[in-house]
């Protein structure tokens, strides 16, 4: 407990440390943790702290770190990207250091009215009022630099009768904090706000970074957030952590639903580390910085005709991030990203740099190549690519129906497909892309539709929402942005526009999937372009996500479960009345050998359907937000509960969320030990991390081990 200084509540002993001047004096290289103490006052302890490695002066072009600004500029780009120095202008954006002395002494000024209110009839008014003076005493100390002369001194009597009555009332409010502690904490996961609300007015250091996941579901504040510039920077940044157990946990791009690369105790991010090392044109691979975005990397090599083999909705995943997690396109007969994967250098704690590979130990390589950033700083991959591509795109609607019966056909016959569902309508949105072929021509598929009258079923309901919503109070932050002509809005911006006036009104929802599906009937046809551009999906604006998948069979024989699993879904829509927004995308893979993928298998003929289910997040109203993610919540639970093991479905490791419960918790490690290899995973963490340093409280809650306890 060495340097250890405890900072106590307004008018708590000894008087004269007041809590607010240790605040105005926490240095930039405190490191300060706080603690409540009870409810209103709180103890916070501050522990000096030998200076932290430097953190990197340097932007972060990758890291996304969305705020509201911003998410409202590039809303359906997908390119949240801030830098550093915004994540700081992010905690500055708080009050600073000045209001925190006026705003507590306001609230002391009011309670002492109403105690001189209460006692001014009291016969205990003698021996009250020094206690009150000498507590206006420490009020001007915040309010007004010089203080007032101390009041007379008391008899000995009184004086003694007074300290006794201090000192109960002293106890007093010890116990009711221990009291208002035992019952407050842990915190409920949904009290997350009213922790933050405790310490709003605080000042926070220069140097603490908030980073942020894209969808704003997931946030940390950590002040050490390392950026190295090269490889030796990154191997002497690991080995030093390692020595003084500091957490660095890999953090790519930040995007990942589930916030799973966050870790409060610090991060290590390869923004700075993006560069195209090698091509081999001939065999079609490229050994890259694992820093590097998707973009930046096709970008990079489509001058040597390459490109890579499938794409997410998005490319602003560093390759480091979306190998470690699995992420996945869609297209049967295409494995997921991490299958692409040839070999890896890792900067591990336990064993330095390595070089894994199929050939060169096989058994770790398969096991980290989605290794969800637990065994070492991925610092380079090599990658097999494939030969650039210009695809067609073909979207037509259907409905399940139909699709039943050209389903095995439709995974067969095409490179990429993938159905968008729309709940409470029967409309399925089938998108197929396929490398464009000589016969095709252009001017022979003209669309329908313009892409005016493809919106004007949504822009129609945008305006009838806003007439019929008008001075209701849940619709005003939206109208109050009608003066965005609504005709330079995208579809995804007038759903999120229409979703945030009502988001949980199952009818509203079920009116805005029902434009949505005459969008998609009017929006028919094909586009032609290259595969990294036409891949790509305008997923919308913030959500919850959750993604599960599960074996379809195999593409000459499809079990066909994944029809059922959406049949079902949809009818447990209907019957809990659910306001579930559109689409519900399934999209297929084939399997990987990556041993903690979730589309897993030492068969290569087996296909796997990964379905998503969502709620957006179009407000930044705090209470919304927590009605929608409760809903969400609720949505998911009951798909878990009614399909997962019926389907043996696994959550996409993105999108994957630890439940707090305890026994949630240990249904769902119990679950993840059927499917994945717990047991080596955390052998070759023991051996690669011993000491947890790139681990994180999640990590540490799907695999626990039994030498966590340290966690
Ligand atoms: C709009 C949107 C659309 C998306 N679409 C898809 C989709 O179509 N398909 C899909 O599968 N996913 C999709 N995702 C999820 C996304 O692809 C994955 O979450 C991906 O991992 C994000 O990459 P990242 O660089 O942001 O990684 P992060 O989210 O920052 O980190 C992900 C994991 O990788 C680890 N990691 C990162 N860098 C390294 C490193 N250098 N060394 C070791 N470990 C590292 C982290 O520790 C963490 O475990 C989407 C996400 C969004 C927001």
């Amino acid at each position: 407990m060495e340097n250890f200084q405890i900072i106590y509540p307004l008018g708590f002993p000894p008087k004269d440390e007041s809590g607010v001047m240790f605040f105005n004096n926490i240095s930039n290289n405190t490191m300060f943790e706080r603690f409540t103490f009870g409810f209103p006052p709180y103890l916070i302890c501050t522990r000096a702290r030998p200076e932290q490695p430097k953190t990197k002066k340097h932007p972060s072009p990758n890291l996304v770190i969305p705020d509201n600004q911003q998410l409202k500029a590039t809303e359906n780009t997908h390119t949240h990207t801030h830098t550093r120095t915004q994540v700081t202008r992010l905690v500055n954006q708080r009050p600073n250091t000045s209001t925190t002395p006026m705003f507590r002494s306001l609230k002391l000024k009011r309670s002492l009215q109403s105690i001189i209110t209460n006692t001014q009839t009291s016969h205990f008014n003698q021996t009250l009022k020094p206690q009150i003076s000498s507590q206006l005493n420490l009020i001007r100390h915040f309010s007004s630099p010089p203080p007032p002369p101390t009041p007379p001194p008391l008899s000995a009597a009184s004086s003694t009768s007074s300290e006794l009555r201090k000192y109960l009332g002293y106890s007093a409010l010890l116990l009711s904090c221990a009291i208002a502690t035992y019952y407050s904490f842990p915190f409920p996961e949904n009290a997350k706000h009213k922790k933050a609300q405790l310490f709003r007015y605080a000042p926070l250091p220069d140097d603490l970074h908030t980073v942020v996941n894209w969808s704003g579901t997931h946030e940390v504040q950590t002040r050490v957030f390392l950026q190295p510039e090269s490889l030796e920077e990154l191997e002497a940044i690991v080995k030093d952590a390692n020595e003084k157990k500091q957490k660095i946990r890999p953090v790519g791009s930040g995007l990942s639903p589930n916030g799973i690369g966050l870790a409060r105790g610090g991060m290590v991010n390869l923004a700075l580390l993006d560069k195209v090392l090698e091509v081999d044109k001939e065999k079609k691979t490229v050994r890259v910085q694992a820093g590097i975005r998707v973009q930046q990397l096709v970008d990079a090599v489509k001058e040597y005709g390459i490109t890579l083999q499938n794409f997410a909705s998005i490319r602003e995943q560093q390759i480091g991030g979306i190998v470690q997690v699995g992420a996945h396109g869609t297209g049967a007969k295409l494995p997921p990203i991490d299958e692409q994967v040839i070999s890896m250098k890792l900067v591990t704690p336990g064993k330095g740099t390595i070089v894994i590979s199929k050939d060169k130990d096989p058994e770790l390589f398969y096991l980290a190549r989605c290794g969800l950033g637990a065994f070492g700083v991925v610092a380079e991959v090599t990658l097999q690519c494939v030969e650039r591509q210009e695809l067609v795109e073909h979207t037509f609607v259907s409905n399940l129906t139909e699709i039943k019966k050209k389903h095995k056909k439709l995974l067969n016959d095409n490179k990429h497909v993938k159905y968008l569902y729309i709940p409470y309508t029967d409309t399925v949105v089938v998108v197929t892309c396929n490398p464009i072929s000589k016969w095709w021509s252009p001017a022979k598929f003209k669309p329908k539709y313009s892409l005016d009258e493809a919106l004007q079923p949504i822009r129609d309901l945008y305006q009838a929402s806003i007439e019929k919503y008008r001075g209701q109070s849940m619709a005003s932050s939206s109208t109050a942005e009608n003066e965005t002509k609504i005709s330079d809005l995208t579809f995804t911006e007038l759903r999120d526009k229409l979703l945030a006036i009502d988001p949980l009104n199952k009818d509203h929802v079920k009116k805005i999937n029902e434009a949505e599906a005459e969008f998609w009937k009017r929006s028919e046809g094909y586009r032609v372009g290259w595969s990294d551009e036409i891949l790509g999906f305008d997923c919308g604006g913030q959500q919850w996500v959750s993604e599960t998948c599960f074996p379809a069979g195999t593409l000459s024989k499809p079990n066909m479960k994944d029809l059922k699993y959406i049949e079902d879904v949809m009818e447990l829509i209907d019957k809990e009345e659910i306001p579930a927004p559109a689409p519900i995308e399934q999209r297929w893979t084939a399997s990987s050998k990556s041993l903690m993928s979730p589309a897993s298998s030492s068969s290569n003929d087996d296909i796997f359907s990964w379905v998503g289910i969502i709620m957006y997040l179009p407000t930044t109203d705090a209470r919304q937000r927590k009605q929608i993610t409760e809903e969400f919540f609720h949505y998911r639970h009951l798909t878990q509960a009614r399909f997962w093991d019926q389907y043996s479905a696994y959550e996409h490791w993105a999108k994957i969320e630890v439940p707090k419960d305890k026994d949630e918790l240990a249904a769902l490690q119990a679950r993840l030990r059927k499917r994945f290899p717990v047991e080596a995973f955390n052998k070759a963490r023991a051996e690669l991390d011993p000491n947890r340093i790139l681990s994180n409280a999640m990590l540490e809650k799907m695999f626990p081990s039994d030498d966590n306890a340290s966690m």
